[in-house]
């Protein structure tokens, strides 16, 4: 039976080693990770045309930037996701058209001159729906040049576009196995000295792989070795993940969904597969 075994987890990162898998279970959970966890992102933006007044001055609604390019970058901004609170635009209950339990409604509103952050935008309705990325630059806006825009968000996948993709840098290197014989080991200690990732240490006289996870399987200690006292192979029943998500989503959560979600697959996979 699969096993997870965390070894960090912050909000936005983790480290994790999945166990007694094959390396067939470990590619499906990273393809999972990457493109099927759903996360909310900005789809369509509504910019208004024509001049804005603002304490009495005519502003034009113009930006250094075409309207599509802002447009993009709104969509890269991360949005709170929370799987509880939304479901797919096709699945909701206003069948498609837009409301609160499937899409975010945003405004932004600003003059020139300044830079125009992601904190600028604004929930509305739910202040809680504030995007946590505050310092992300949108557009710098010249004297006498303004946006008012409003943006709306709604779920999906990465499998439809890469600003529904909720992690980043998911990747999975096999778990080392490393001895070292004690038979031939001479205590050189070149392999603690020179091993990039400081696998080794020195235990009395005989060298020791004491740190697994930091093992990047170069194989520059089989080189350094004089005596060939090392070896060296990766176990393919164990893999040391780590990722990253966009902050729309907690490390945790995206890692909990993706797990269920391969968990279901499988399960409906069974299920269709004809009775032997
Ligand atoms: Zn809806």
């Amino acid at each position: 039976m699969m096993q997870i075994e965390i070894i960090e987890m912050s909000d936005t990162k983790a480290k994790f080693i999945l166990k007694d898998g094959t390396p067939g279970l470990a590619n499906a959970l990273r393809r999972v990770l990457i493109s099927d966890v759903p996360k909310m992102a900005i789809d369509n933006v509504e910019f208004h045309l024509g001049p804005i007044m603002v304490d009495g001055r005519e502003y034009e609604s113009i930006t250094p930037l075409f309207d599509e390019i802002v447009s993009h970058r709104l969509g890269l901004v991360p949005v709170p996701t929370d799987h509880e609170l939304f479901v797919f635009q096709k699945d909701c209950v206003c069948e498609g058209e837009g409301c609160p339990n499937c899409s975010i409604m945003y405004s932004l509103n600003k003059i020139g001159p300044c830079t125009v952050y992601s904190g600028d935008l604004v929930p509305l309705g739910n202040e809680a729906l504030k995007v946590k990325d505050d310092l992300i630059p949108i557009i710098e806006l010249g004297d006498g040049q303004a946006v008012l825009v409003y943006a709306i968000a709604r779920m999906g996948t990465a499998n439809e576009h890469v600003k529904w993709q909720a992690t980043h840098g998911v990747g999975y290197k096999y778990m080392p196995i490393i001895s070292v014989d004690p038979k031939l080991c001479d205590g050189g200690s070149k392999c603690t000295d020179l091993c990039p990732c400081k696998v080794f240490v020195m235990d009395g006289d005989v060298a020791k792989a004491e740190n697994l996870l930091q093992c990047s399987l170069c194989g520059s200690c089989l080189k350094f070795c004089d005596m060939k006292a090392i070896s060296l192979t990766e176990d393919d029943t164990q893999f040391v993940f780590t990722m990253e998500t966009d902050g729309s989503l907690t490390a945790a959560q995206t890692l909990d969904y993706a797990l269920k979600d391969l968990q279901a697959r499988f399960a409906k996979f069974c299920e269709d597969l004809p009775d032997a």
